[in-house]
């Protein structure tokens, strides 16, 4: 058997980290059974539709390298793979369903329904739907109040409705019985409790693999594949990401629940895909760092954890810097050139790429994130018009600094030889040899007003890429 895995995200914002999770826990078994991967855009809600999201949910999970075969994008056997383009599909089984006798119609109005749930809730009885509209038709029902024009549709779930299942990850689950679930709107748009079991069933799909807070559908999800004689594929619920504090990731509180926010601060996409399998995933040799390739190689049910996985960015820190540092030079250069750009300091002209070649090197080490490169980097690429020395670094350090940068200015003047090494020795026979000082002391009048701040890379490295001209011209300026 071929397995077809899907991850079905709804386009309602800036994509949630929730799916590059999904999608990484999807592939790594797909690529190992040698299956394929498919990628559904449910966009049923529309309520909660937004146009650029779709978009957004392709670019972030290719930036991740997380590829679907199947797509909205990319075509395939099953297309269209947009909910919105299939909604013909739904409509048979709809009917179907309606004959069959386990779906009815409802015409209860949105003020008849909360008017329902406040006397549930006063007399302290379960919530539900309290089948008013069941056996009887639009006649029969408008005599009664709250009744509206359009009805929508709804499952009639059995006293006897199938409330376990067998999990890959959790073994057997039970979940509560479920209401009397809408399937079809009354906009004509099926749910996602319908759209999901009749995609999933017309693609293919072999493993349904999710969120945790799904697990109280599934019950209403195997009754529509029972009811429509289908069979029913494999689940696995992952567990839900958390906050610090134990509290569902979201993106109204945490800025990381967002896709976007990982790229914009820098991180790289093989740190943020590690840390994603290791929150739920470890492989057999305990090893914390590993590739997409090692995880879906070892990949097995059974080790994926559901104590829910705790959000730690100083984990996520570290991994980055491990990759960071792992980075060949061009392809650092590469990476640093958005950051830089964005920041309106970088052209790609032939010097600034010359710059930049020699700038990599020393921040390597230096940067948790991508985006710590602006200010490491500032003093080098802003135009002699445009430095300056920051406040704080003026005040620190420039007080009391005149000898100091004298001295120096008069040690560096007549170097016939520009280089790290000869700046350095120059400096330390000015500063720390006749004015007798320690190098602390001595290098952090020279980095406010060469480098403009309190923290830059390495000195003498700095100011042999900056040039003999410009760091005189700074020196002189700071005096
Ligand atoms: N559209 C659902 C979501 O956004 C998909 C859930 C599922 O995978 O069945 O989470």
């Amino acid at each position: 058997m071929t397995v077809r895995l899907r991850v079905a995200p709804s386009p309602t914002g800036d994509p949630h980290v929730g799916t590059a999770y999904m999608s990484l826990f999807n592939l790594a078994f797909v690529r190992q059974q040698g299956g394929q991967f498919v990628l559904r855009i449910e966009d049923t809600d529309r309520a909660r539709f937004q146009a650029d999201s779709e978009q957004q949910v392709f670019d972030m999970l290719a930036w991740l390298g997380l590829q679907w075969d199947e797509g909205p994008d990319k075509g395939g056997p099953y297309a269209p793979y947009r909910q919105s383009e299939r909604l013909d599909t739904y409509t048979p089984y709809v009917e179907q369903l309606l004959a069959q006798g386990n779906a009815y119609h409802c015409w209860c109005t949105p003020a008849r329904l909360q008017q329902m749930r406040e006397d549930q809730q006063a007399r302290k009885v379960p919530t539900g739907y309290d089948r008013l509209c069941v056996g009887k038709t639009r006649e029969q029902r408008a005599e009664l109040p709250g009744c509206s024009d359009v009805p929508v549709v709804r499952m009639l779930v059995p006293d006897d409705a199938p409330l376990s299942f067998v999990d890959l990850i959790r073994g057997q689950v039970n979940a509560p019985r479920p209401d009397d679930q809408v399937i079809l709107k009354a906009d004509g748009f099926p749910t996602y409790h319908l759209a999901v079991v009749v995609d999933d069933h017309l693609m293919g799909i072999t493993h349904v693999v999710r969120g945790e807070e799904w697990i109280s559908s599934t019950p209403k999800h195997v009754l529509l594949y029972d009811w429509l004689g289908w069979e029913r594929p494999a689940f696995a619920h992952m567990p839900l990401l958390r906050n610090v504090d134990k509290s569902k990731i979201s993106k109204r509180k945490n800025p990381a629940a967002r896709l976007t926010w990982f790229v914009e601060q820098g991180y790289l996409p093989e740190a943020l895909l590690n840390f994603l399998g290791l929150l739920g995933y470890s492989l057999p040799s305990g090893e914390e760092i590993f590739s997409f390739a090692e995880m879906s190689a070892s990949f097995d049910w059974t080790r994926v954890n559901t104590v829910g996985p705790v959000f730690d960015l100083d984990k996520l820190g570290w991994l980055n810097g491990h990759y960071l540092r792992a980075l060949a030079p061009e392809d650092l250069q590469a990476r640093l050139i958005p950051f830089l750009r964005a920041a309106g300091l970088y052209d790609d002209s032939a010097a600034h790429r010359s710059l930049l070649a020699g700038a990599g090197p020393l921040i390597q080490t230096r940067m948790a994130v991508l985006s710590e490169c602006v200010d490491l980097l500032r003093f080098l690429f802003v135009t002699d018009r445009e430095f300056v020395v920051q406040d704080a670094a003026r005040e620190k350090s420039l007080g009391d600094a005149g000898p100091v940068l004298l001295a120096l200015a008069e040690a560096l003047a007549p170097l016939e030889e520009w280089t790290t090494a000869s700046v350095q020795t120059a400096m330390d026979a000015a500063l720390i040899d006749r004015l007798g000082l320690k190098r602390g002391k001595a290098y952090a009048p020279v980095r406010a007003a060469v480098c403009g701040s309190l923290i830059s890379p390495p000195l003498p490295e700095s100011m042999a890429l900056l040039g003999q001209q410009r760091v005189l011209a700074r020196l002189r300026a700071a005096l």
